[in-house]
């Protein structure tokens, strides 16, 4: 395991990459901004060689120091610079993973559902639409209201989406989304948002995790609860056959999260992909046999994959998310988990608390669906008025 892992960013993922890795004494060097990021604080550098490095994952100067330093290459975000990527991964021992032509596919939103479409996997329709009334009114009138505008290009935390209701709303929608590349979904009707966590090994071995069920406020992350539960017992093993078959399209070793679909009528749809450790995965920390985090460094560094099996019967994932610029409304949550048996609280040691920012989760682990929803009570009870 004497490896070093160079990361793209130093957020929350970074900061539980990280961790993983100091399990398995695995060198990790963080690229980002500043010198004491949620991922920088948790793991000092064996070796003056080895320094975290100051400065911007979108830097090409940065990404080649990062790149003369590690033996692997890996992202927490996918808004990178590819071409970068592609230049640097001949060098490398391991190589990039996700390999830089997975990471413009999907970086790239309406590019990625082209190529989704192109292999075959269930969407929704969708259009490319240019930044004027005329092009979006005409993509209204092919797929209806409500319609879904998105942006091509870093989204996320549905900053990049816009929803028209009605055709006055057009203008508004526009200079919303700014001057940036946009295409346009059609309205999926969905009872229920899903996601599985993908593992793909180097040698091309593909497995999943169980299916979660995904509870978005405001187009943020709220909650998770793992296992999916359903009266219809195809519907994960369905969503786990279309992630994988989705995951096999793209090159590369690593950890991909996808989120889909649930409709009425049993049907599942690819929402999007996200080549790297996902918030829906969190979970697998505390309830899984290996976590998303350790699985993703074994498949980067050619390592045996481990089980991704659930190892108790029922868990769920509530994030904090800044409530305002103070952080007292995230800690009371923290410190009411405190008392409740199975939680485990991750917070991520950000510099700064702001409205809608994730600042840290709370995962629940427990004996029955029944015993769960006990052990979330107080926790939702804690959260502010505007967010349980
Ligand atoms: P993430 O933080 O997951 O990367 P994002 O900014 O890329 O989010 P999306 O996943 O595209 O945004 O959309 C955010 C949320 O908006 C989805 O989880 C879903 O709740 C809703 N949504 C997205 N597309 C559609 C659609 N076509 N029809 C209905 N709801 C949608
Ligand atoms: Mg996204
Ligand atoms: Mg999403």
């Amino acid at each position: 395991m004497d490896k070093t892992v160079g990361i793209l960013g130093g957020g929350q993922l970074g900061r539980m990459l990280a961790a993983a890795a100091s399990l398995l004494n695995i060198n990790v060097v963080i690229l980002d901004v500043g010198d004491n990021g949620p991922a920088k604080q948790v793991v000092a550098p064996t070796s003056p060689r080895l320094a975290h490095i100051d400065g911007a994952f979108t830097d090409p100067v940065k990404i080649r120091e990062l790149a003369d330093k590690v033996d692997v290459l890996t992202v927490e975000i996918e808004h990178v610079d590819a071409g970068v990527l592609d230049e640097v991964q001949a060098r490398l021992p391991l190589g990039v993973h996700p390999s830089p032509a997975t990471i413009r596919v999907i970086q790239d939103k309406y590019v990625q559902k082209q190529h989704l479409a192109a292999h075959g996997c269930p969407l929704g329709e969708f259009i490319a639409v240019d930044a004027t009334q005329e092009s979006v009114r005409a993509a209204a009138d092919k797929l209806g209201l409500p319609l879904m505008l998105k942006s091509r290009t870093l989204a996320y935390d549905g900053r990049g989406n816009f929803v028209i209701r009605d055709l006055a709303q057009i203008d508004e929608a526009l200079s919303a989304l700014g001057n940036r590349p946009l295409y346009a979904e059609k309205w999926v009707p969905f009872v229920k948002e899903i996601a599985v966590m993908v593992v793909r090994s180097s040698a091309g071995e593909v497995v999943s995790y169980p299916v979660v069920e995904t509870v978005h406020k405001d187009n943020i992350c709220h909650l998770v609860f793992a296992p999916f539960r359903s009266r219809d017992a195809s519907v994960s093993a369905r969503a786990r056959q279309i992630a994988e078959t989705a995951v096999q399209t793209l090159h590369g070793a690593g950890v991909f999260g996808v989120e889909m679909f649930l409709l009425e009528n049993g049907s599942v749809y690819l929402n999007e992909i996200a080549p790297r450790p996902h918030n829906s995965g969190h979970y697998t920390i505390e309830a899984c046999e290996t976590s998303q985090y350790e699985n993703h460094l074994r498949a980067i560094l050619g390592l045996p994959l481990g089980s991704t099996a659930l190892k108790v019967p029922s868990s769920a994932m509530l994030n904090l998310i800044g409530a305002s610029d103070s952080m007292d409304e995230v800690t009371a949550v923290a410190q009411a988990a405190l008392g409740v048996p199975g939680a485990s609280v991750h917070l991520y040691g950000k510099a700064a608390c702001r409205k809608g920012r994730k600042m840290g989760h709370i995962t629940l682990v427990a004996p029955s669906d029944a015993a769960l929803r006990a052990r979330l009570r107080p926790l939702l009870a804690a959260l502010p008025p505007s967010s349980s």
